[in-house]
């Protein structure tokens, strides 16, 4: 099995900060997007990007230590806010996947806390892991508004769960087997703010490296407006048929030393 990634991020044309983080260091792979104002956001997101890097290197993560990494990174922006006063309040966003062990076998444990997201796009299609956790998500599932409306309603920046708050947020985890070929698109909500969902499965369905889709992803973004910060990205999984190669199936940490 194969993994190459690519990452890129901006601060877009309306903001002065970038406060989003990315995370790319096989097996782990996150975007962070966080809040709080000057000196604040990108401390928060920066702090849960660390603490989710706990995982790299590793062949043997099992769900329960990415949800023991989240807690680590709740833990440590509520350190911070309490040493330095003037980042008080501030929080972040995190989505990501990381192949772990389960039962034994290699699968992806896809994680998520706020409104960035996770999607897999896999024969052709391109699906959203990830449930946002913001108000604009609940008008939507309750039917109040529609997703024109979503984009540029007043509550669009409202998420309902971050970290950086006490109690500690509930985190979202899926397991999902690994498929002989997909690609994972993990990005903040200043993507699909700018760019239409088949505007960026047509350049996911590229047969493109993972670093040019996610730099051309981040440029569609910009150029569509830029409104917010905005990061991507992109984890791409093939598994040969070669026998010889399947094997590294079953030995991921081989492949993922080969791969650094
Ligand atoms: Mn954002």
């Amino acid at each position: 099995m194969k993994v190459s990634f690519g990452t890129c991020t901006d601060a877009g044309v309306r903001r002065e900060l970038n406060e989003d983080a990315v995370l790319a260091a096989s097996p782990i792979f996150a975007v962070a997007d966080g809040m709080g104002g000057h000196a604040a956001g990108e401390v928060a997101s920066a702090l849960a990007i660390e603490k989710m890097s706990s995982l790299a290197g590793r062949s043997d993560v099992r769900p329960d230590d990415v949800l023991h990494a989240l807690d680590e990174a709740n833990t440590a922006i509520l350190a911070y806010e309490r040493d330095v006063a003037e980042t008080a309040g501030m929080g972040t966003t995190i989505s990501g996947v990381c192949l772990g062990l389960v039962a034994g076998s290699p699968h992806w444990v896809v994680f998520n806390v706020g409104d960035s997201r996770v999607y897999r796009f896999a024969d052709g299609e391109l699906r959203q892991l990830t449930v946002d956790h913001s108000e604009i998500a609940e008008l939507l599932a309750a039917g109040r508004i529609t997703a024109e409306e979503a984009l540029v309603h007043p509550l669009r920046n409202v998420v309902t769960r971050s970290l950086g708050v006490m109690p500690p947020p509930v985190a979202d985890v899926w397991v999902l087997p690994v498929l002989a070929r997909e690609r994972f698109l993990i990005c903040s909500d200043g993507l699909p703010l700018e760019v239409p969902e088949d505007i960026i499965a047509a350049q996911l369905a590229e047969d493109s490296p993972a670093q040019a889709v996610a730099e051309v992803l981040v440029s569609a973004a910009v150029l569509a407006g830029g409104r917010d910060n905005v990061s991507v990205v992109v984890v791409d999984v093939s598994a040969p048929d070669d026998a010889a190669e399947a094997d590294e199936v079953t030995a991921p940490r081989k492949h993922l030393a080969e791969q650094a």
